[in-house]
């Protein structure tokens, strides 16, 4: 469990509460983190460049998970009230309720994205699939990517029907919103604000993340866009195709790769995985 890196200091279970000199989180007593004896300072795991490797997560996992738990409470419910048969058949049609479905669809939207930016885009970006927000109830974060540009902050959603960018401000001033087929989708392009400070909260302390371009992309992985149709803004967040965030992830940018890890290992610690 401890190793001896070339500095001196000690990675071990801290014994007593601490403070990382780097980067002043509150490192608790049994917390993993460094320890050098003779300066007596502590460093998280984040800011120590030890070697934590960083996996990815399975994305969709808790949409998954959320289809999983909300049919067989349906199961049960059915059950409780009217009985095994009756239970016996809820569960042969529950797989067709539309609800579940939907969440079915998010789930497999997610991990369909994951698998296209790993074809397309390799290792030259770090990526980190469906974590959690710390201190919310079930609000997580579909995609994290590591890029040479930047964090990327994205949410993936399944919708069908044709995207259409609606500018709906006064004349001198736009104001845009994201409709797919009929329904207005812009809350779920503002969701992803949220999200972006959450993941700028992890990074600010942090000397060697600060400044770091966050980035936020709401994908649309199943819906139509026009042979004309380009990404577009809807606050601070991209609305955009599988294509072109793959675009954006391949470009250089000033995030060298040593960087890349250090910010992804530390967005690794900050939200777990969901
Ligand atoms: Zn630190």
């Amino acid at each position: 469990m401890t190793s001896v890196p070339a500095d001196g200091a000690r990675r071990l279970r801290l014994r007593y509460p601490a403070v990382c000199s780097i980067c002043g989180l509150q490192l608790s007593r049994g917390t993993l983190g460094m320890w050098d004896r003779a300066a007596k300072t502590a460093t998280c795991l984040a800011c120590a460049d030890v070697d934590v490797s960083v996996e990815s997560g399975v994305a969709g996992a808790s949409a998954a998970a959320e289809a999983e738990r909300r049919s067989t409470h349906r199961i049960e419910d059915v059950r409780r009230r009217y009985g095994d048969h009756a239970a016996a058949v809820a569960e042969a049609v529950a797989p067709n309720e539309q609800e579940i479905a939907s969440w079915r669809k998010g789930s497999n939207g997610e991990s369909r994205l994951a698998a296209y930016i790993e074809r397309e885009v390799g290792d030259r970006v770090i990526a980190l699939h469906d974590r959690l927000i710390p201190g919310t109830r079930h609000k997580n974060i579909d995609h994290m990517f590591v890029a040479p540009s930047g964090v990327w902050v994205v949410d993936s959603k399944a919708y069908k029907g044709k995207v259409v960018n609606r500018d709906v401000g006064p004349f001198w001033r736009a104001e845009n919103k994201v409709y797919v087929g009929k329904y207005d989708r812009s809350d779920h392009a503002n969701a992803v604000e949220s999200q972006v400070e959450a993941v700028l909260a992890a990074l600010r302390p942090d000397p060697e993340a600060k400044g770091t371009d966050v980035h936020a992309a709401l994908c649309l992985v199943e819906s139509e866009w026009g042979l004309l149709d380009f990404p577009f803004r809807v606050g601070s967040v991209w609305v955009l195709y599988p294509g072109a965030l793959k675009k954006r992830l391949r470009k250089d940018g000033p995030v060298a790769r040593e960087r890349m890890e250090h910010i992804a290992r530390r967005l690794d610690l900050s939200f777990p995985k969901a």
